[in-house]
């Protein structure tokens, strides 16, 4: 499955209040990000239960779903390029699909513009509306859970795994549990709503109401993700002023959700035989700065509460997370990644620059050396730590002399993994104001530079994997050609990593998708690694 693809899932064997006639078939096509997918997972799991079945061919489908990115110029395009490939499908399949939605960050960006000029578009759905989709599809919604304390007492999910490209069934569950949830706000969230931060006032059509929606243990969820492996958002929104970036005015401010639904959820997937859990939000490492102090602890609870929460879990082999703030990375966190041996020693932090003039402008704070200190302290509170990055060149005002601490920095840190994105002018964020903007050939070649220099950092620090033995989790065959097959270690997230293809099965006549087996690594390139199975 492709994250920019119609998502690949087989028609639902099961529908829970229509009857076979009246069913509306739904194809889906998600872009974007992690989260956005885990949104997607959850407008095709209320759709599911609500009725709906659920195709993977845009062909076939008599309703078309669109889940739109808007983070930057290129995401927004591709999210146009997408709907307007939904509609040739609308017009030219002999009228079989009847209806086009248009759901998530485009939404909330261009609510009023995506209605006026593509009249095609029947509906559309913001990212704090995942269950209006129902409506929209032409389905009721379930009746709201009522309480009229200030807790919300929940039911665990009835979280439901369909198929996907490597062989995923449907396998129904009636398990239930109870959690608790209460949450409050962030100080820094109120301060900068107060300052305007999320004001969406200039933009077309935009709902002035934020979005607030935060999915529980009990919404129902479909995975698209290779076996084995799921996603859990933790937490919605961003409190975070980064000048760059409109992604707090789409998503809202910063909420968690409470400790007991997470684990809740990671218990139904392990049940159902993920095995890799990868959490994330738009910053994960202010989880839990927005909940109600925990009674036990007599503290709010952080991200590493969570993950003690979550690594003994019987059966969790892999859990990671993503997106960690720099200066939220505590002695706690650290400590407790290197405590558990199924937590990934692995921080994805993304640092934007390291310059500190740029830095400032971006509203981020600190320094090459700071960013240093915090690294040496990572890898010395946890072996091993694998370490990636990004950074945005080209940001408004960065001079040559500001890229030139950029490359010293990437030199020194030796990161594992590195992203480069060219800076896309945002209209609505406040560095679109900014007049000293880089011309855009200037960028592309800095962006180039860096990606350059990092490969020769990657190319050698990829020699030292030959002759590893490591466990592999087996995705299949590799994307780029038959011969090869695909997995990746602890060390690699999904989807974003280097790949570890594999050119010899050792003592098997076939792998299967989503087992993991242990490995030799034999050879390296600037990226990624080939490895022969070895148990
Ligand atoms: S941390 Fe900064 S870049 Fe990341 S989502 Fe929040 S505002 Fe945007």
């Amino acid at each position: 499955m492709s994250s920019s693809s119609t998502l690949e899932i087989q028609p639902s064997s099961e529908a829970q209040n229509s009857p076979e006639a009246t069913r509306p078939k739904v194809g889906f096509v998600s872009l974007g990000c992690p989260k956005n997918l885990v949104d997607s997972e959850v407008m095709m799991g209320l759709l599911h239960r609500g009725g709906a079945e659920l195709t993977p061919r845009a062909e076939d489908a008599e309703i078309l779903v669109v889940n739109t990115c808007s983070f930057i110029d290129s995401a927004k395009q591709e999210s146009v390029d997408a709907i307007l490939e939904m509609v040739e499908h609308k017009i030219a399949n002999g009228g079989r699909a009847k209806k086009l939605i248009v759901a998530g960050c485009l939404v909330e960006r261009y609510r009023d513009e995506i209605r006026k000029n593509i009249p095609e578009v029947d509906a559309v759905v913001g990212t704090g509306e995942l269950e209006s989709i129902l409506e929209a599809v032409g389905l009721s919604r379930p009746p709201a859970v009522e309480s009229n304390s200030p807790f919300n007492i929940l039911s665990t999910a009835q979280i439901e795994r369909h198929a996907s490209s490597v062989n995923q069934h449907s396998r129904p569950e009636s398990d239930s549990a109870q959690v608790v949830h209460e949450t409050a706000s962030r100080p820094e969230g109120d301060a900068r709503e107060a300052a305007g931060r999320f004001s969406r006032e200039a933009w077309d059509g935009a709902h002035t109401a934020l979005p607030t929606y935060l999915y529980t243990a009990d919404t129902p969820r479909i995975l698209t993700t290779p076996r084995a492996s799921a996603y859990i958002k933790i937490a919605e929104g961003c409190d975070h002023p980064c000048s760059f970036c409109i992604i707090p005015q789409l998503r809202g401010k910063f909420r968690s959700r409470p400790i007991a639904s997470i684990v809740a959820e990671a218990q139904h997937l392990i049940a159902r035989g993920v095995r890799e859990i990868t959490l994330i939000g738009q910053d994960t490492t202010c989880y839990g700065e927005d909940l109600a102090p925990d009674a036990e602890l007599g503290r709010r609870v952080e991200l590493a509460d969570l993950l003690n929460a979550l690594a003994p879990l019987p059966g969790l082999k892999w859990l990671r997370f993503l997106y960690a703030y720099p200066n939220k990375i505590t002695t706690r966190l650290l400590e407790t990644i290197a405590r558990h041996d199924n937590i990934a020693k692995y921080l994805d932090v993304p640092l934007q620059h390291a310059s500190a003039n740029v830095l400032r402008r971006m509203k981020r704070g600190g320094t090459a050396d700071r960013f240093l200190q915090i690294i040496d302290k990572a890898r010395s509170t946890v072996p091993g730590l694998v370490l990636r990055t990004s950074f945005i060149v080209g940001f408004p005002g960065e001079s040559e002399e500001d890229f030139a601490k950029l490359c010293k920095f990437v030199e020194a840190a030796k990161f594992d993994w590195l992203g480069v994105f060219s800076y896309s002018d945002e209209e609505g964020a406040q560095a679109f104001t900014h007049e000293d903007k880089v011309a855009k050939r200037t960028i592309e070649a800095r962006r180039r530079k860096l990606m350059k220099l990092q490969q020769k950092i990657s190319t050698h620090a990829k020699k030292a994997w030959v002759g590893r033995e490591v466990d592999l989790l087996v995705e299949g065959e590799s994307e780029e050609t038959e011969l090869l097959w695909q997995g990746r270690t602890l060390d690699h997230a999904p989807e974003i990593d280097g790949k570890v293809l594999i050119n010899d099965f050792g003592p098997h006549e076939e792998l299967v998708p989503g087992t993991f087996y242990r490995a030799e690594i034999t050879e390296s390139h600037d990226y990624d690694v080939v490895a022969r199975i070895i148990e």
